[in-house]
């Protein structure tokens, strides 16, 4: 089968293999078969191999939906009765995490700071001296909207410190920048099929400490559908999920962790580091701007300034792209017009050399300059 190929440059879903994707073409089978739960305990030990979580320590529960899914289950489920979260917040996806307290009515601290910068960590010491109610912190690995790569491990340092757990949402990490749970200091972390592991969209999945899971049985329960430990527990019992899984998405996933494996950690960690470092030798080249000082990017997202030429149109640009196998994405600073060059998937730096060729043409056929009027 001939499928065409793009290049997907926006933060996920990413570019996939085609073997990943005729992955998903399999008989019709019914997800609660022995087969089939055989293959989803395959699937969540693997998962822990990814974030080198130990298997007597960590265990890994699925969930279907998007990566939003476990931002809202790990909130929901893990603050006990009458403790707070604090969410160490530079960014639209910890901003996601506050939303969801304030959906909960869970008592919560919004560290609120600097989108173009990491958090200040005298500052999240400070406030857990303060805040001795804190029983879980939450912090972003990689804030997707600006490419702000956070101090996790030092986060939850601070956080075992001071007695509480940490939680951290590394959807737009795992799979490409090396984690290692028990280094990391991370007691929960998070991610979607469809990112790092150039899955499909539908899956989502936890990894997180079985004791803390086991124990979060007699906090307050917030949602039915979404529930830690419910799921954990039906996964234990049955091997199943509790409700339907998204069956063809899981067969896709186990090979793309096939192709994981064959990559290799770091060797795809390197991969991913040519494509960004190949992204911000086009941008300069055509003289574009980023916002975020490189020393701080998590090298998978480069946010781009919009030139000040009134020629220019994020759309136009993005169509002509798009018509030509490019994606490209809007940024996610609420106060400046970004876009994005994220460097997700199966893809490789003669992509983005290509890339920048269309860019350029893009940019010729508009008659945009290149300028900005600070
Ligand atoms: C993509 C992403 C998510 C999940 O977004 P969905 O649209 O729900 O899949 C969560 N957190 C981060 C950091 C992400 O990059």
């Amino acid at each position: 089968m001939n499928i065409k190929r793009n290049v997907l440059l926006n933060p996920g879903p990413a570019t996939t293999t085609d073997t990943v994707k005729m992955a998903q073409v399999v008989p019709d089978i019914c997800p609660r078969e022995k087969e089939f739960a055989g293959l989803m305990k395959g699937l969540r030990s693997d998962l822990l191999k990814v974030v080198h979580a130990p298997e007597d320590e960590y265990t890994s529960v699925l969930f279907c939906g998007s990566g939003t899914i476990n931002i809202d289950i790990c909130i929901n489920s893990l603050v006990p009765e009458g403790k707070k979260i604090l969410v160490v917040n530079n960014g639209a996806y910890n901003t996601r995490a506050v939303e969801v307290c304030e959906m909960y009515h869970i008592p919560h601290i919004n560290l609120k700071s600097s989108v173009y910068e990491q958090p200040d960590l005298k500052l999240v010491e400070q406030t857990l001296k303060e805040n001795p109610d804190v029983a879980v912190v939450y912090c972003c690995h990689h804030e997707t909207g600006t490419g702000v790569l956070n101090p996790i491990r030092e986060i939850g340092a601070l956080a075992h410190q001071y007695g509480a757990i940490f939680i951290s949402d590394t959807t737009s990490t795992l799979g490409m920048i090396p984690l290692d749970v028990v280094k990391d200091n991370v007691d929960f972390c998070m991610a979607s099929a469809q990112k790092g592991l150039m899955a499909m969209s539908g899956l989502s999945f936890i990894i997180g400490k079985t004791d803390i899971i086991k124990a979060s049985k007699n906090y307050p329960t917030r949602s039915y559908y979404c529930n830690l430990y419910l799921q954990y527990e039906f996964f234990e019992k049955t091997g199943e999920m509790h409700f339907t899984p998204p069956v063809q998405t899981i067969y896709a996933t186990i090979q793309a962790l096939k192709e994981y494996f064959a990559e290799g950690e770091e060797a795809k960690f390197a991969r991913h580091r040519a494509i960004y470092e190949a992204i911000h030798k086009g941008v300069d080249e055509l003289g574009l701007k980023t916002v975020i000082d490189p020393k701080i990017e998590s090298g998978l997202v480069v946010s781009v300034l919009y030139p000040t030429d009134p020629n220019f149109s994020f759309e136009k640009v993005h169509d002509y792209c798009y018509e030509r196998g490019f994606t490209i994405y809007p940024g996610k600073i609420s106060t400046t017009n970004t876009f994005r060059l994220c460097a997700l998937g199966a893809i490789n730096a003669n992509d983005i050399k290509d890339f920048f060729v269309v860019l350029k043409e893009a940019l010729e056929t508009y008659n945009i300059k290149v300028t900005y009027n600070d």
